[in-house]
């Protein structure tokens, strides 16, 4: 259940922050999660609600971004999005290719009360 561990840190994240800025209750968060770490986003809002459940996170608004598989070639620098997991540049054929976008999971932005 990598969603439930994987929530509890989100959770733990906007908790800290809505502290930061003395919230009492937080609306809304927007995540972020790269469609490289797999994560089913049903489940992932699953796991939020049910951990959320007696924190001023609970009730909020939970809205999921898939960001898309970016690859950047290291040999001549084009950024291709990624399909079926085929590390190859299109431009020219290097497979010295770095991750630029996909792997993220992150709180983009917060709206607490
Ligand atoms: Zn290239």
């Amino acid at each position: 259940m990598h969603e439930m561990a994987l929530a509890q840190g989100i959770l733990d994240v906007a908790l800290k922050t809505a502290a930061q800025h003395g919230a009492v209750k937080i609306g809304r968060i927007k995540l972020q999660v790269g469609k490289m770490t797999h994560v089913e986003p049903d489940s992932l809002l699953f796991c939020f609600e049910a951990l959320a459940v007696g924190s001023i996170a609970e009730g909020a608004n939970v809205e999921i971004e898939i960001k898309p598989l970016i690859g950047l070639c290291r040999d001549c620098g084009k950024e291709f999005s990624v399909s079926g997991y085929y590390f190859i540049c299109p431009e020219c054929q290097s497979a010295s290719v770095e991750i630029i976008s996909g792997r993220e999971l992150t709180v983009e932005h917060l709206e607490v009360e």
